[in-house]
């Protein structure tokens, strides 16, 4: 099965105002409360293309109950640490076509519950096929704690696919013993992580960006353009992915669901243009959804059938 791992899960709360009264009460009939964080989205994703996932992470109090009932809601199996310190919360508050954000710090961990929550995964492990790591870290964790965990993974020879920000995955990539099988940073963050401005239309910069010796003993290095497709280097080929034009609604989480799609066709041994093409589908199929990581797995057949893969020489 796949492992999908949220360090950081959150419920995501968005209040709906038609005006937004600063230093006033705001009253809000349209609440939507769901279980937020990028590995949540993976693994719902997963679960929705009809492949076995375990969603795991550090979850406490109410608010990783509600985030636990709601992936039961879903059907999604999941097996978090618990800890007494509370999940966070981060609302969204939409008003006069603005979007203000507040996002709770959350909990802080120590060193003591870093080293139970590297049991509780050891332990998945035993399950695990491939394992995707996906956002950003509470306070307290490093991004040594993916390193730890790519390295645990790497000794039962389980693929580790991490998505997370440039300056994690900076750190990441400085150790070299730990190397992910696959990263899939956007266009922004390969940009940041080695200070250049490549646009998605530069397919010599791109081939030079990712040819980097930073991402040495990476097999798969997957750079997403948004609606331009994606820029992919594997071992020493390089291609490129173009997608159809379709109805977007919603294209946050579709990076998430090309993890989820990477993890699934890479699971299931797929070929490098099916894994490719798989992980396209997924990603266009979320753009064309109103809720963030989610797909309509009925209309796979009918998307993956139009993406287009060149092989760069
Ligand atoms: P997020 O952080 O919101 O999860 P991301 O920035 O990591 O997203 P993107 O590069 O925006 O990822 O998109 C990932 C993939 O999703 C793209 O490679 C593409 O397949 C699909 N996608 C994204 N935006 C669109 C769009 N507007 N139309 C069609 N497909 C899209």
């Amino acid at each position: 099965m796949i492992i999908s791992v949220t360090m950081n899960p959150s419920v995501d709360i968005s209040y709906r105002l038609e005006e937004f009264r600063l230093n006033g009460v705001n009253r809000v009939e349209n609440v939507l409360k769901t279980a937020g964080g990028k590995g949540l989205n993976v693994a719902r994703v997963v679960h929705l293309l009809n492949s076995p996932v375990m969603a795991t992470g550090i979850l406490g109090g109410t608010i990783g109950d509600f985030i636990e009932s709601q992936l039961q809601l879903d059907g999604i199996s999941h097996d978090f640490l618990k800890t007494d310190q509370e999940s966070r919360n981060c609302i969204a508050i939409l008003h006069d076509g603005n979007q203000t954000e507040i996002l709770e710090a959350g909990p802080t961990f120590s060193k003591q519950e870093e080293m139970q929550f590297l049991q509780h995964y050891s332990k998945l492990l035993e399950k695990g096929e491939v394992v995707t790591i996906s956002g950003s870290l509470p306070r307290g964790l490093e991004a040594s704690l993916y390193s730890q965990m790519i390295l645990l993974a790497k000794q039962q020879q389980i693929p580790v696919i991490l998505d997370c920000s440039e300056k994690i995955l900076k750190q990441v990539l400085d150790f070299q013993e730990a190397r992910p099988l696959a990263i899939k940073p956007n266009i922004d963050e390969l940009n940041e992580l080695l200070n250049l401005q490549v646009s998605a239309d530069d397919i010599n910069g791109l081939r030079e960006a990712v040819s980097h010796s930073c991402f040495s003993g990476i097999d798969w290095v997957l750079v997403s353009l948004g609606a331009k497709g994606a820029f992919i280097k594997y071992l020493d080929d390089y291609y490129f992915a173009r997608i159809p034009k379709v109805p977007v609604v919603n294209p946050v989480g579709s990076g998430d669901s090309v993890v989820a799609g990477l993890a699934v066709a890479i699971l299931q041994k797929k070929t490098v243009e099916n894994v490719i093409k798989t992980a396209m589908t997924t990603g266009v199929l979320n753009a064309m959804e109103t809720q963030t990581g989610f797909v309509n797995s009925e209309k796979f057949d009918f998307v993956y059938s139009q993406i287009e893969i060149q092989k760069i020489m």
